[in-house]
């Protein structure tokens, strides 16, 4: 892998000079020595701890049930460490540092974790460094979507070494995201950067529960692209597989309306092609920001792949504007699940050299 780092050492000079040079290495991963670095991905429902070497590789990984309250969660955080630890055959010696992200918002200079709708009682955590300590490693705390938007850029769709400006869209119960310009991770003036679901893409439309009017979230959330179709299911006119579904189910979810969608429901179709409109001119907007390389898009309904890629490039080319071609490629995430546990722990790596 010499030759590919050589290359790094070229591409690093010719774009930015020195200071990114040494990025360049640190996305190769292979040419930054041998670190091992613990992966913890804090979700509401599970904890996943992984042992990853500075490519990215994942060489071990676990999956804990979260649990509740600061003090039960962390206990499980560092046990899940420990045992990804002993799955991997390693001492925890062996360990450089620990990377763990966690739903926000949060302080990623502070590490703490200020408060989290997923996760009941917590405010103002200092969920860093109280794993540093019972683990006896450095440690970085990052909020859960970046994270995620960062193992795609370092080990994942955004993995090739040209790709240095990228950004993306995870479509989940929310919708989230995460911002990489110039090879490195957006956090922003109070560490909100990334929020993609709170773009407001309908001036006056849906009322968000973040007190915005028209977020892109309230209509492309995995339950609100289900309550679209509910709501256009109250006209009786309407004739659709989706109401047997409504009536047997009592709500539907985006699944719902991918499923009868690929089966040519109208209703579920025009719902779906609506969602991806949404999407695509989210996308045009976040093109005129920043102009990124690469758009990827992740999350549980991201799972529709091309399904769900196709309409989006559609709307997206349709509406883009018409002064040059669109440049941006707009594809699908490929780590799935271990994105936040190679993201968190590329991040320590990151750090111990010194981003
Ligand atoms: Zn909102």
């Amino acid at each position: 892998m010499l030759g590919q780092a050589w290359q790094a050492v070229v591409i690093g000079r010719e774009n930015n000079g020195f200071s990114l040079l040494t990025f360049d290495f640190l996305k190769t991963g292979d040419a930054v020595g041998d670190g091992l670095y613990i992966g913890l991905d804090l979700g509401g429902t599970n904890i996943k701890a992984g042992v990853l070497d500075c490519a990215g590789k994942v060489i071990s990984k676990v999956s804990v049930p979260t649990g509740r309250g600061p003090d039960a969660v962390i206990a499980n955080m560092v046990a899940a460490g420990g045992e990804a630890v002993r799955a991997a055959g390693l001492p925890l010696d062996a360990i450089t540092a620990v990377g763990i992200d966690s739903p926000g918002p949060l302080s990623t200079e502070k590490g703490v974790v200020i408060r989290s709708a997923n996760l009941l009682g917590w405010e103002n955590v200092p969920l860093r460094d109280r794993i540093s300590a019972a683990l006896g490693k450095p440690a970085i705390l990052e909020n859960d979507a970046r994270a995620a938007a960062y193992g795609e850029f370092f080990a994942g769709a955004g993995k090739s070494l040209n790709v240095r400006n990228m950004m993306m869209i995870t479509l989940g119960t929310g919708v989230g995201g995460g911002i990489i310009v110039d090879g490195h991770l957006i956090r922003g003036h109070t560490d909100m950067a990334g929020e993609l679901g709170h773009a407001i893409v309908v001036p006056d439309g849906a009322l968000c529960g973040c007190g915005q009017k028209g977020c892109l979230e309230m209509y492309t959330a995995a339950s609100r692209v289900g309550q679209r179709a509910v709501q256009a299911l109250h006209d009786p006119e309407v004739t659709s597989s989706l109401r047997d579904a409504l009536n047997q189910l009592g709500e539907l979810t985006a699944r719902d309306v991918e499923d009868h969608a690929r089966r040519g429901d109208e209703l579920a179709l025009e719902v779906w092609n609506q969602t991806c409109r949404y999407l695509a001119v989210a996308c045009i907007s976040a093109v005129h920001w920043l102009d990124p390389q690469m758009i990827i898009f992740g999350g549980g309904m991201a799972a529709a792949g091309e399904f769900l890629l196709q309409p989006i490039r559609r709307h997206f080319d349709a509406n883009y504007w018409k002064m040059d071609p669109p440049a941006v490629e707009i594809r699908a995430a490929e780590l799935g699940n271990d994105a936040g546990i190679i993201g968190a722990a590329a991040l320590a790596h990151a750090m111990m050299q010194g981003h």
